[in-house]
């Protein structure tokens, strides 16, 4: 039966202070739940000992505490590990553990699905269902930490948001989340160790940028010409470049924050050298990265990784234009953990 219950984590500290105090207990009382519920990770209300059995049993007869389920966790012979994660409702999302010698990221989803719809990305096929709430993301952050200290023994270093979805349309929560994530009372990360990765919307850029956020922005560029990005990226018809753009230059002058660039070289599609100058001329208003990433094939072929050539020259191109690059090789490929690569198969 479905319970009307509500989620006690979809409450503030503030708020669950104001309910004890209604309760004729002390407000004292909302902090020490706040602190079980967040940093403890308690999953029960009798995991929460320090509390009256009494307490733990109103909290019961008012509240549920929903809490993901890690279904499979599936290890790549890299290390990589990629959890299928099961949310309150039954659906799935996906999370990735990525270790190297000196950091292990958490790749995290936002959305389940992604209404976006790149055509090289198998999360495009999958059809948005709904919104994360902030303790779904932030749940799946501790899972992945738990596993970087068991697999791995060091707690996670960096999080990425380029699992599934496209965390700046679900930007409420994920902000939400990324402030458990980074408050002393969640997990106590710095938030210069956590990336939002975007496809770009340009408003909610330029959000970001009133908001004052302290994590980083990635931007999956691929293409810095119109006709082009809207072939591979067809939302670019209503986010077009110049407005992306332009929404980036007021990142910048309000964070000063260099912006990285995500960028795949396909054959055929943007492996000319006009597409390289296309790129430099897009980025060179302010510090950028460029990290040209590695296609992770899903299925049918239509999409092919470019040739080494090809990628040299995007390096000597952008290198001119002090315009910093980095090759990245793909991660976690035999457990379709890759990017692009999360479709809920196993
Ligand atoms: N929606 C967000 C985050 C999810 S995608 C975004 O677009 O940034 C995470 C990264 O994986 C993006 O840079 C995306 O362009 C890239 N990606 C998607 N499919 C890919 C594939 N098949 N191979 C390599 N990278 C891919």
């Amino acid at each position: 039966m479905a319970t009307t219950k509500k989620d006690i984590r979809a409450l503030s500290k503030e708020q669950l202070r104001e309910f004890f105090v209604k309760q004729d207990d002390k407000a004292f009382r909302g902090n020490q739940v706040y602190e079980w519920l967040w940093s403890k990770s308690a999953h029960t209300f009798e995991d929460m000992t320090n509390l009256s059995i009494e307490t733990r049993q109103m909290l019961e007869d008012n509240f549920v505490i929903n809490h993901i389920h890690v279904d499979t966790m599936q290890k790549s012979s890299d290390g990589t590990i990629k959890n299928a994660v099961r949310l309150h409702d039954g659906l799935i999302v996906e999370s990735v553990l990525i270790p190297t010698k000196t950091r292990t990221t958490a790749c995290v989803s936002s959305q389940v699905g992604c209404s976006l719809d790149c055509r090289f990305c198998a999360t495009s096929r999958l059809k948005r269902m709904r919104n994360l709430n902030p303790d779904e993301i932030y749940d799946q952050v501790v899972a992945i930490d738990k596993e970087s200290r068991l697999y791995h023994n060091k707690p996670l270093s960096n999080i990425v948001f380029m699992g599934m979805g496209e965390p700046l349309m679900n930007y409420n929560n994920v902000l939400k989340a990324i402030d458990k994530i980074t408050s002393p009372e969640g997990l106590g990360m710095s938030p210069r160790r956590i990336v939002v990765s975007t496809s770009g919307v340009p408003k909610m850029i330029r959000k970001m940028a009133d908001d004052e956020v302290k994590f980083k922005l990635a931007v999956s560029l691929h293409s810095a010409i119109d006709e082009v990005r809207t072939s591979i990226m067809p939302f670019n018809a209503t986010f077009p470049l110049k407005d992306l753009r332009e929404a980036l230059v007021y990142w910048f002058e309000k964070t000063k924050n260099r912006i990285t660039y995500e960028y795949v070289v396909w054959k055929g599609i943007n492996d000319k050298r006009e597409d390289a100058e296309a790129l430099v001329q897009f980025c060179k208003f302010a510090p950028s990265k460029v990290n040209l990433i590695e296609y992770n094939p899903i299925d049918d072929g239509e999409f092919q990784q470019a040739d080494s050539a090809a990628t040299d020259m995007y390096v000597s191109i952008l290198e001119r234009n002090n315009i910093t690059v980095t090759v990245r090789r793909s991660r976690g490929k035999d457990i379709d953990a890759a990017c692009g690569q999360l479709a809920n198969k196993q």
